[in-house]
């Protein structure tokens, strides 16, 4: 369920002070130290999943509501509406996919243009 190694472990339990945007019995969302938008959050699931390579069918029902968070969180973050505002949604996978900290999370960034990184 959790890895008492993990830092994300450790931020969705409060061990580990965030800036909190959201939790529920199954997510944690917070805003990211290293922002690259002007608004930049993750969502965690609580339960500790390494990456999207580790996903299974069980995992499906899950991932889905972390999907259907993503929008939820966004609006109520502040970020504009669709189709001039939005989002960008990413996750990444591995040292080759770019993925730093290992415990599945998603990357929910949006407000105005130009960003810090791309
Ligand atoms: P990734 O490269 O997809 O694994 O992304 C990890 C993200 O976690 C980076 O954008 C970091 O800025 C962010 N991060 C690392 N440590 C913390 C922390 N203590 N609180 C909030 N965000 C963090
Ligand atoms: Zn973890």
């Amino acid at each position: 369920m959790h890895d008492p190694d993990c830092l994300f472990c450790k931020i969705a339990q409060g061990k580990i002070p965030s800036r909190k945007v959201h939790e529920d019995e199954d997510f944690f969302a917070f805003h990211d130290i290293r922002p690259a938008a002007p608004i930049h959050f993750l969502i965690v699931p609580k339960r500790h999943i390494p990456s999207m390579a580790q996903l299974t069918a069980e995992h499906a029902e899950l991932m889905g509501r972390m999907v259907v968070l993503a929008p939820q969180l966004a609006q109520q973050e502040g970020c504009n509406p669709y189709p001039d505002g939005g989002f960008r949604t990413v996750v990444n996978t591995g040292t080759e996919g770019g993925q730093e900290v290992h415990h599945l999370h998603m990357h929910v960034m949006g407000g105005p243009r130009p960003w810090a990184r791309g």
